[in-house]
């Protein structure tokens, strides 16, 4: 009943950072609970990959190996986290806020009538209770939550919680577990969009333009300031709807959020909205002509001036040390 149940995501047969996030965080917390964190790699083939939990702090991995799972869907990684969760009577799931994540979330809370705390930026133990603090009102205000039932289901932003070390070659003991579902959608065929352009939501640092690039062609400055710095390139929902950049580049509110340790905003003027989706970074910069710009607000680091001219002299500096 203190375990915790730790959802992990994986992709082309490697776990998603932000699932190593989430098995580290639930270790930490199981064992402030008196229990143990539990992986469930859901899928086909996925025992070996299970057993790598360990070397995050997973004790125990459930493997929950089907064709029918092979693929991602709501109702039959649901229904399969729905059944895992009814044999060993967890305290807690834990699953990463991706989109995956946050679609499983809402549907295991349906499925098990349970207590959900999305997009968590904090998880703790106060006098004994799983508490967890989220952000509200498009992150302009943060709740802390306690839950008066088990278990709780609760998904951790990407990039807020550190992996830490891998403790090279521990190993999980994986259980293999048949689960009974009946998926109501199936997946008939992915398709990869992005050609292998780095994952905003993980990496480390984010370069993004605003409607102040002025036309999609401009974004190859942000696109060399990024290769410098390992950085993926967003984009505001300006910059999106005017069909400069894809909307899987989005940042905010209505876009994907972002937790890196450095986030340049380029020609972005700050709406809450933008802020929405990534006022957690470690370090904002923020280049905008307008002085009065609201992303100065919220900026570590302000650089008023025109984006034409600052960004190609930053890459330049870059260059010289990197
Ligand atoms: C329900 C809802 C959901 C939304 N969701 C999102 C969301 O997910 N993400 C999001 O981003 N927005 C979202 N928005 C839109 C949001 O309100 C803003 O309209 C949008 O973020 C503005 O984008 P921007 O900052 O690029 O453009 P603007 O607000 O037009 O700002 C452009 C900035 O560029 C600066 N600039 C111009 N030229 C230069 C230059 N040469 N050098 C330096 N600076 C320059 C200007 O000074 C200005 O500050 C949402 C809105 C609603 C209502």
């Amino acid at each position: 009943m203190a375990d915790i149940l730790i959802y992990c995501e994986h992709h082309e047969g490697a776990f998603r950072k932000a699932s190593l996030e989430t098995v580290r965080k639930g270790a930490d917390i199981a064992g402030e609970l008196g229990g143990a964190a539990v992986a469930v790699v859901i899928g086909a083939g996925v025992a070996g990959l299970a057993a790598k939990t360990g070397e995050y702090g997973a004790a125990k991995a459930i493997a929950v190996e089907s064709d029918t799972l092979k693929d991602f869907t709501v109702s039959g990684h649901g229904q399969a986290m729905a059944e895992v969760a009814k044999k060993i009577q967890p305290a807690a799931i834990f699953m990463p806020a991706t989109s995956q994540g946050r679609d499983l979330s809402a549907a295991l809370g349906a499925l098990l009538e349970a207590g959900c705390a999305g997009d968590c930026t904090e998880v703790s133990v106060q006098d004994g209770k799983l508490t967890v603090k989220r952000p509200v009102y498009a992150g302009k205000t943060y709740v802390t939550v306690q839950f008066n039932s088990a278990p709780a289901i609760v998904s951790l932003r990407p990039n807020v919680f550190p992996t830490g070390e891998p403790e090279a070659g521990k190993t999980a003991q994986v259980e293999n577990m048949d689960v009974a579902v009946t998926p109501r959608e199936t997946v008939k065929e992915v398709v990869a969009t992005g050609g292998g352009k780095k994952e905003l939501t993980e990496a480390d640092a984010v370069v993004s333009g605003g409607r102040g690039m002025k036309n999609p062609e401009n974004y190859k400055i942000l696109e060399e300031l990024a290769g410098l710095l390992d950085a993926a390139v967003g984009a505001s929902r300006a910059a999106v709807d005017a069909g400069w950049r894809p909307h899987s580049d989005q940042v905010g509110q209505t876009g994907k959020t972002v937790s890196p340790k450095l986030y340049i905003a380029c020609g972005i003027s700050g709406a809450i909205q933008h802020l929405a989706g990534m006022r957690t970074s470690k370090c904002i910069v923020a280049i905008n002509k307008d002085k009065e710009a609201p992303i100065f607000q919220l900026a570590d680091y302000g650089i008023v001036g025109d984006l034409f001219e600052v960004v190609p002299s930053l890459t330049e500096e870059l260059k010289k040390v990197l």
